[in-house]
């Protein structure tokens, strides 16, 4: 079984939900850098306080900040573990393939969840969070695709990324990552 893992995708691709679910049944720690931003947010604390306009407005909070945020938590993680939401650019998995490195524990996989744009669109209006407006979503699509997107051929050279239909119901979806996790 592969104990350490990385969800990629657009926003509303279900990566959240499916990290969630894996966590729960297979004791996972599950690092969502979003979550734990976003709680920073809810807790008013001075980095909260710093960044909420930047989640707010969809764009991306500094690579410094949150590498220090994975940081911390794969430092007090145990062993398994599934990265939720970074990185987000090839600088950010630059960083993150040195921590791993460092830690001698590199990634073992890599799932690629995707959905069509429209889908993506529907989905993030549905789920209401601060941050999922239309025109704030647009920004947040964008982003993803200047910056994330080109993380798909990153991991793809070395060769541990696997594709996931998003477009399916969530079990079957859950069932197939639990399978190409073994
Ligand atoms: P998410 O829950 O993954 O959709 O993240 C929500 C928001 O948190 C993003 O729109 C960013 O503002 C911020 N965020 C989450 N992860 C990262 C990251 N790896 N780098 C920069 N900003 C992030």
């Amino acid at each position: 079984m592969k104990e350490r893992l990385l969800f990629l995708g657009p926003p509303g691709a279900g990566k959240g939900t499916q990290a969630s679910l894996i966590c729960e049944s297979n004791d996972y720690l599950h690092l969502s850098t979003g979550e734990l931003l976003r709680y920073e947010v809810d807790k008013k604390t001075a980095l909260g306080i710093k960044i909420k306009e930047i989640i707010n407005g969809g764009k991306l909070v500094d690579d410094e900040l949150v590498l220090e945020i994975v940081k911390q938590n794969l430092a007090l993680s145990k062993r398994r573990w599934i990265l939720d939401g970074y990185p987000r650019n090839i600088s950010q998995a630059d960083s993150l393939t040195k921590v791993l490195n460092e830690l001698e524990q590199p990634l073992e996989k890599v799932f690629y969840l995707n959905l069509d744009e429209d889908i993506l669109v529907k989905r993030l209006i549905n789920r209401g969070r601060t941050d999922d407006n239309e025109e704030i979503i647009r920004t947040r699509l964008d982003i993803y695709k200047e910056a994330t997107q080109p993380l798909i051929l990153y991991y793809e050279r070395l060769k541990i990324l696997e594709y996931i239909d998003g477009d399916r119901d969530l079990k079957t979806i859950s069932d197939d990552i639990k399978q190409k996790m073994a």
